[in-house]
């Protein structure tokens, strides 16, 4: 039943796009097939692992995946946000969440601040390991106190000779455990200086007074490591800063852009695979002298939950069109990120109740997506937080 929820069947809410050209239509068949074939078959051990393997990542490596975003001097291939979404989604079809997160986090979350904000050197030392999946990358912002509200965190760097020297600690790191590269939000104003006083690190692992903390234990995503990460004097080479110092606020800001379309793309990936699981269950389980799909209860609410999902769909496709064209899209993107975090969980629910009791079962698909889900109205921007945003801008 799991390798159904993403093969573009019949019923299958996933469509064309009036963003589609051929290379894209391509993107989407390559990476669901890959989807199909090297993560649905294998995912249960890497679930019960609480990692992806390093040889899937080196795979997504050598297919140019890893390197979307990135330019082409670097190794990467530099497409545009549409298709990078379309990759993103894609990818997202996938009935593990934990493995799309693993991925999305060091293409779209982590490393963008590489490319936005690194000096030529930087990039030239980390970028072409980061497209070949030979460095695994994470982005250390919230810290036990300081989650929404990132203007409060409280690591600080202070600048010693030719190092910087990083104390504290962040919660909730997604490939904390077994990344290379960190990028490390730290203070290096005063706490009331707020959002003025951040600046962005790329810290190595084995950094001396750097170690992974408590590896956390999580509800779903549970192929993605998560961990605690602690600086206790951690000395950090002033080379190493990213971007200006004090300028973090704005350079977190700009990928949080970035980060909320790769959340969108897979809140609706896991609404997309939630509604065609519903679908074959419906039309294939019978009860009362019939399958579900007869009951007008059952197949309206499907429907219902499908068009909600499309009108998602489209109007993320149209948030990456206004990336693309580099227009102010603050408010928008905001929007979908609060929309699709509470879509996904909907879509969930909703299919997990046309399964019946299979559906709160370990084995089922549907049960991880319905876990699955429910990070994504909370991690990278809660939806009340998101909400604000928008509401700023009305
Ligand atoms: C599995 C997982 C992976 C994560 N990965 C990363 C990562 O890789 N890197 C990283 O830096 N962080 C990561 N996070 C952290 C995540 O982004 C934060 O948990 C999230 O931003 C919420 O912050 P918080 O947990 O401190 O909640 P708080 O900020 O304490 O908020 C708690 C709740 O209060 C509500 N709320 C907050 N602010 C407002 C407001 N202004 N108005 C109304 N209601 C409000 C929301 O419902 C929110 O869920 C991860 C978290 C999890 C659970």
């Amino acid at each position: 039943m799991d390798a159904r929820a993403h093969t573009g069947e019949r019923g299958d809410p996933s469509g064309p796009t009036v963003h589609d050209t051929p290379e894209r239509l391509l993107l989407r068949e390559q990476v669901s097939r890959f989807v199909a074939r090297e993560v649905e078959p294998n995912a249960d051990a890497w679930e019960h692992d609480g990692r992806v393997p390093r040889q899937v990542i080196a795979r997504l490596g050598q297919l140019g995946w890893l390197g979307l975003q990135v330019p082409e001097v670097y190794g990467g291939s530099g497409v545009d946000p549409i298709t990078n979404f379309v990759f993103t989604e894609a990818l997202s079809r996938s009935t593990y969440g934990g493995f799309v997160v693993t991925v999305l986090v060091h293409t779209d979350m982590a490393s963008p601040h590489l490319v936005h904000a690194g000096t030529e050197a930087q990039k030239a030392r980390w970028l072409p390991g980061i497209v070949r999946g030979d460095i695994m990358a994470a982005i250390a912002v919230t810290e036990a106190n300081a989650g929404s509200d990132v203007a409060r965190i409280r690591t600080t760097a202070r600048r010693d000779g030719a190092d910087f020297v990083l104390d504290g600690s962040k919660m909730f790191i997604t490939n904390g455990v077994h990344a290379d590269l960190y990028f490390v939000a730290a203070r290096t104003a005063p706490l009331e200086t707020g959002s003025r006083g951040l600046s962005i690190f790329a810290v190595e692992k084995g950094a001396p007074g750097f170690r992974v903390g408590q590896v956390l234990d999580k509800t779903g995503w549970r192929s993605s490591d998560t961990a605690e990460l602690v600086f206790d004097g951690c000395r950090v080479p002033a080379a190493d800063l990213l971007g200006n110092e004090n300028e973090g606020f704005r350079a977190l800001m700009r990928n949080f852009q970035r980060e909320r379309l790769a959340l969108a793309a897979m809140a609706i990936g896991n609404a997309m695979s939630s509604l065609a699981l519903a679908l074959e269950h419906a039309r294939t389980r019978e009860a009362f002298g019939g399958a579900l799909w007869q009951r007008e209860a059952i197949r309206q609410k499907l429907a219902l939950l499908d068009a909600r999902t499309q009108a998602l769909r489209a109007f993320a496709y149209h948030c990456a069109w206004l990336d693309s064209e580099r227009q102010d899209c603050v408010r928008e993107i905001s929007q979908l990120k609060a929309l699709a975090g509470e879509l996904a969980n909907d879509v969930a629910y909703g299919c997990q109740q046309c399964h019946g009791g299979i559906g709160y079962i370990r084995e089922s698909a549907i049960e991880r997506l319905w876990r699955d889900a429910r990070i994504l109205s909370i991690g990278g921007g809660a939806t009340e937080v998101m909400l604000e945003e928008a509401a700023k801008r009305l």
